[in-house]
C-alpha cells in the first residue's frame, strides 16, 4: 500500500481499514497516521500534500495491520487522555473510560464539601494505568493520594503517569489484593474509590472482541456474577482503621442496586446514591456518612 503523500496515506488507510471492517476507519486511520510520522493533527494537516516519508512505511504499515487485526487504537501508539490528562497504557492495564471522569469528579466534589480546604486521604483499589488517582492529585494539591493494584505491570504503569503528570512526589503506591495494603499499614481512609473488574465470568466470552482480545482479564473478570470484589472489598471494610466517610464505586449494568444494598448493611450511611451515565445506565454507587 504505497502512498505518495501524506493525504494519499490517509485516504489508502482509510479505505482498507473500513474494508477490514474497522468502526471509525478514518479518525482511525488519522490517529495512526499522527502517531507514525510523530506529528500532531495541525502538524499533520499543514503537511497534508508533502510526500510520505519513505523510511517511515514498513512502521506505517505495520500499525495499520494491528489496527486491522482488532488492537484498540489506544494500545497501539500507547496513549488516553483521561480527565483532559495524557495517560500511557499498554496491555497490562484497562484502557480508562469516559464515564470514569464523572465519579472522578464526584470525588472531588464530595471531598471539597467534607473537607473543605483540608487534606481528606483518598484512596483508589485496582488503580490500573493510575487514571482515578492521578487526576484527583492533579486537581486536588492538598490532598493525600494513595492508590493500590495487585498487578506489578499495572503499578509501574501508573506510577509512569503519576510522573508524567507531575504528582510523583502525591501518589503513594502500594502493591496487594484489594483493601489488604491500606489494612496492613493501618491507613484511615477518608475518601474510598474503586473501579474494579465486574464483568460476570459468564459474560467474558461475549464481550467486543476489541476488549475481550486485548484487554486484560484481570481487570474485567469479577466472578460469577461480576460482584466479587465489591463484596470482598465491602467484608474488608471492618478491618480498616474506621469506615471511610465517602466510598465511590463504579458498576456494570444492573449492579447498582444490589452493591447499594451491600454498602447498606456495611454501615450507618446518611445517603447512598446511584448515578447515571451518559448512556442513562446506573454507573456510579456513592455512599456518603
Ligand atoms: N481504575 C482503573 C480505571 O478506572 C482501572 C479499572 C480496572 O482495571 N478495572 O480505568
Amino acid at each position: 500500500m504505497h502512498a505518495e503523500t501524506i493525504r494519499e496515506a490517509y485516504l489508502k488507510a482509510s479505505s482498507f481499514l473500513r474494508d477490514k471492517g474497522v468502526a471509525d476507519s478514518s479518525a482511525n486511520a488519522e490517529l495512526l497516521l499522527q502517531h507514525a510520522l510523530g506529528l500532531d493533527r495541525t502538524s499533520l494537516l499543514l503537511r497534508w500534500s508533502e510526500p510520505f516519508p519513505a523510511e517511515r512505511e514498513t512502521d506505517w504499515l505495520r500499525l495499520l495491520e494491528r489496527k486491522a487485526a482488532g488492537e484498540p487504537a489506544q494500545y497501539i501508539i500507547g496513549e488516553q487522555e483521561f480527565y483532559g490528562l495524557p495517560f500511557t497504557v499498554n496491555r497490562n492495564v484497562l484502557i480508562p473510560r469516559p464515564e470514569t471522569e464523572l465519579l472522578v469528579e464526584r470525588m472531588i466534589a464530595e471531598g471539597n464539601r467534607l473537607w473543605p480546604g483540608g487534606s481528606p486521604l483518598l484512596a483508589d483499589v485496582g488503580t490500573g494505568s493510575g487514571a482515578i488517582p492521578v487526576s484527583i492529585a492533579v486537581h486536588c494539591p492538598a490532598w493525600r493520594v494513595m492508590s493500590s493494584d495487585i498487578s506489578a505491570g499495572a503499578l509501574e504503569t501508573a506510577r509512569g503517569n503519576a510522573e508524567r503528570n507531575g504528582v510523583g512526589e502525591r501518589v503513594k503506591f502500594v502493591q496487594g489484593d484489594l483493601l489488604l495494603p491500606y489494612i496492613e499499614q493501618g491507613t484511615a481512609i477518608d475518601l474510598l474509590v474503586s473501579n474494579p473488574p465486574y464483568i460476570s465470568t459468564g459474560d467474558m466470552a461475549g464481550l467486543q472482541p476489541e476488549v475481550r482480545d486485548y484487554e486484560p482479564h484481570s481487570a474485567l473478570d469479577g466472578g460469577p456474577e461480576g460482584l466479587d470484589l465489591y463484596r470482598r472489598m465491602i467484608t474488608q471494610l471492618a478491618e480498616l482503621p474506621a469506615c471511610p466517610r465517602v466510598i465511590g464505586f463504579e458498576v456494570g449494568q444492573g449492579q447498582a442496586r444490589e452493591v447499594a444494598r451491600m454498602l447498606g448493611s456495611a454501615a450507618d450511611w446518611t445517603a447512598i446514591d446511584l448515578v447515571k451515565d451518559l448512556a442513562g445506565i446506573e454507573r456510579h454507587v456513592v455512599a456518603v456518612r
